[in-house]
């Protein structure tokens, strides 16, 4: 298994481990460090890491285009969801233009919850060979949901830590050198300046005090999530189980503080770390989560053998029409497609037949080049041109 597996099985059990100190009937087994009673199902923090490690094992990276719509298609309304991801989410879902919905929210400010902290060890857990190149994917999926600027340097401090704890797999380290690590690529801000203060903090013996002076979550803010959460795994980061109790024991936003941490202590210890009676408590991963590399909607044909260029018509799509045809679902028998990094493919039989280059230009959506399948073992079209006309504009 992968250390992304590994941080999104311990994220998605410290969500749902979390999520049930909710339960006001559970607050006396805090007290006493006992499991609470399973089931624990997961919620919102563990459905969109579920999205963005799909996304991971099916390309090797994110395509930004295709996660939103990952989101949108798997979000649920009953897993907890703040009301403004509810919305944002149901509207891209029916076609609304994303980045705009993103950027529009609380007045043009952009969220700066923790939505796109909680979701993202997966991704991090990828780059442990160079945690500065998790910055970059970080910051692109953050902004899918979240444009505030505080909300990305939560998402990319957390991705950092990811693989920062991936790599002390092989190269051990200390609290202060791994919060120190991850504080060195975190943006400027509040964020930054709270991981600032809790390396200062990392010898103090109560996370009550700690949890007082960076916050817990309460305001579901990053600022206010992060770097607690961080504070915590940093000092327990080979041993799941305290981690994930002295995260709960703080209260605060303990579903999304517990993700955090599960997904960051779990990228270090492998899924070996998590004590099976909590395995067993916390609700299982979908089978969604684990598609087969090269398809997250299902199996694809193999790709064009022996391409040769092929005219293209003059079809223009909006930004609606466009999400609609990336995201209709194929029907048996018929031609199938999917986009991936820009490009349209169309095939049938389990072969592909055309590959169309798409650019965005002002908001619309147009092809901008196209290849045809030439093998002659393959499907090939009598009249390419003609039946890739046909293909387009009818989608
Ligand atoms: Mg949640």
């Amino acid at each position: 298994m992968t250390p992304s597996y590994d941080a999104l099985l311990g994220l998605s059990t410290g969500d749902s481990f979390g999520a049930q100190f909710f339960v006001p009937d559970n607050r006396e087994h805090l007290t006493a460090r006992q499991l609470p009673p399973g089931p624990w199902p997961w919620t919102d923090d563990t459905e969109m890491a579920c999205s963005v490690h799909a996304a991971l094992t099916e390309r090797g990276e994110v395509d930004v285009f295709d996660l939103t719509h990952a989101f949108a298609n798997h979000h649920d309304f009953d897993r907890g969801y703040g009301p403004a991801a509810n919305r944002l989410l149901r509207l891209v879902r029916e076609g609304g233009d994303a980045p705009a919905l993103a950027a529009a929210l609380f007045d043009g400010q952009g969220s700066y919850g923790n939505g796109a902290a909680m979701r993202v060890a997966p991704l991090g857990a990828a780059y442990a060979d160079d945690p500065a190149r998790a910055v970059g994917p970080a910051t692109a999926t953050a902004v899918i949901t979240h444009t505030h600027p505080q909300a990305v340097a939560g998402a990319v401090a957390v991705a950092v830590a990811a693989a920062y704890a991936v790599r002390a797999r092989t190269e051990p380290t200390t609290p202060e050198g791994f919060l120190g690590a991850v504080l060195a690529l975190t943006p400027d801000g509040a964020v930054r300046r709270g991981i600032a203060e809790a390396v200062t903090l990392l010898g103090v013996a109560d996370h009550r005090t700690a949890a007082q002076l960076l916050g817990n979550g309460r305001l579901v803010s990053a600022a206010d999530t992060v770097p607690f959460a961080l504070w915590a795994a940093a000092r327990n980061l080979g041993d799941y189980p305290s981690a994930l109790w002295e995260t709960v024991s703080a209260g605060g936003d303990v579903d999304t503080t517990a993700a955090i941490v599960g997904g960051v202590v779990a990228a270090h210890t492998g899924a070996a770390g998590i004590p099976d009676a909590w395995l067993a408590a916390a609700e299982p991963l979908p089978d969604w989560a684990f598609p087969e590399p090269g398809g997250v909607a299902g199996p694809r044909g193999r790709a064009v053998l022996r391409p040769e260029p092929v005219a293209f018509p003059e079809v223009e799509w909006t930004s609606e029409d466009w999400q609609r045809v990336r995201t209709r679902d194929r029907e048996p028998g018929a031609w199938y497609r999917y986009t991936r990094e820009g490009v349209l493919h169309l095939g049938r039989d389990g072969d592909e037949v055309f590959a169309v280059l798409v650019r965005a230009v002002r908001g619309r959506f147009r092809p901008a080049a196209a290849v045809v399948e030439t093998d002659p073992g393959r499907a090939v079209p009598a009249d390419p041109a003609g039946e890739l006309a046909g293909l387009l504009r009818a989608l």
